[in-house]
């Protein structure tokens, strides 16, 4: 067959769009013309590379898309515990029981959601390892700072937590809690903030590696 053909069917038999009896001449073809089989091996460096690199999104990209969605998504979580929070609290008649829902679940949600501000910075960190465990840190502080605020929110301050720990002695904790009304949400709080600070280290750990940090 004409070299010229076999150059025109070249392109088509790598791609594997020509017919069986094309296919069959042009590889018979290039096995015994040095020039055709020149020109199959240049086209066939051109053509597949191509091929294969034109469709593939960059990787980094989507761990960077994923990492977006991973944060948003625990805000939005955060958020609605907070908004949940806040609607139960105000459902709660003046005097016994007020601050419940505040110290239980938006003290903690809000720590929480603070320190997620602390994930923008994350190129500023050496290492994951250091930038997990100050996020963890991060959350538990902003947690204990938002446990006093609502602590003299409601007047209750630090006197009304060493009565409460005093009386303890006498009438037992449960007791000594149930009299102090709303403080009753500590222990949740204590909990949650525990639990919220481990899981800050963690998310934070899987966020940072979603970004290519080591
Ligand atoms: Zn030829």
């Amino acid at each position: 067959m004409d070299c010229n053909i076999i150059k025109d069917l070249i392109p088509l038999y790598i791609d594997g769009c020509c017919s069986e009896e094309s296919g069959e001449a042009v590889k018979n073809h290039i096995e015994n013309c040095p020039d055709c089989r020149n020109t199959y091996d240049l086209m066939l460096g051109e053509i597949q590379p191509e091929k294969v690199a034109a469709p593939l999104p960059s990787p980094v990209k989507i761990r960077e898309r994923t990492a977006s969605v991973l944060q948003s998504v625990l805000m939005f979580i955060l958020f609605g515990l907070i908004t949940f929070g806040v609607a139960k609290e105000a459902a709660v008649p003046l005097g016994w029981g007020n601050g419940f829902w505040a110290f239980s679940l938006v003290v903690p949600s809000t720590g929480f959601m603070l320190s997620l501000a602390n994930w923008y910075f994350v190129r500023q960190y050496k290492s994951r390892r250091i930038f997990s465990d100050f996020s963890s840190m991060i959350t538990f502080l902003l947690c204990a700072t938002t446990f006093v605020w609502t602590l003299y929110h409601y007047e209750i301050g630090f006197t009304g937590l060493f009565n409460l720990i005093r009386n303890a002695a006498n009438t037992g904790f449960i007791n000594s809690l149930r009299a102090t009304g709303g403080l009753f949400g500590i222990a949740p709080c204590a909990a949650l903030t525990v639990l919220f600070s481990v899981l800050s280290k963690t998310l934070s750990d899987i966020f940072a590696k979603m970004l290519g940090k080591d």
